[in-house]
């Protein structure tokens, strides 16, 4: 299961800076998460501000 992005999202760009492969890019209103990029190692869960990425 890959990381996902809630509405919490403020679009602050933290996350995608920490993922080691890239797998987070900025979508429509909030980041994303390409679940098949990501390799589920929580690099981002302690980057956001708002706590909006889960397991
Ligand atoms: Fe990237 Fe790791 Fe977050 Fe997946 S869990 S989006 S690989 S930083």
């Amino acid at each position: 299961m890959a990381h996902k992005i809630s509405d919490e999202c403020i679009s602050c760009g933290a996350c995608a800076a920490a993922c080691p492969v890239s797998a987070i890019s900025e979508g429509d209103g909030k980041y994303v998460v390409d679940p098949d990029t990501c390799i589920d190692c929580g690099a981002c869960e302690g980057e956001c501000p708002t706590g909006a990425i889960t397991e």
